[in-house]
């Protein structure tokens, strides 16, 4: 049943390509090939929306810190990381 651990592998390779993902970290063809996965893939799916759930909070809290010190001149990114 070689075909089975291929399968396997593609899904944990789509993971973590989905984590490179959610950080920004991918290239055009790497997005090509995770959105092909997810198309197909309910699984990977459900795991991509997850680290982008997680991602979003954690934006959320950084771009709340960056707004409050920042005030939108940019220089408050400095500030907030000292
Ligand atoms: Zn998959």
């Amino acid at each position: 049943m070689t075909s089975e651990n291929d399968t396997v592998q593609e899904h944990e390779s789509i993971k973590e390509l989905s984590a490179l993902a959610v950080a920004g970290n991918l290239t055009e063809a790497e997005w090509a090939e995770l959105k092909a996965h997810l198309a197909e893939c309910a699984s990977c799916r459900s795991v991509y929306e997850e680290d982008l759930l997680v991602a979003k909070r954690r934006m959320a809290i950084l771009g709340n810190d960056s707004t409050a010190a920042g005030a939108g001149n940019g220089l408050g990114q400095f500030a907030g990381a000292k």
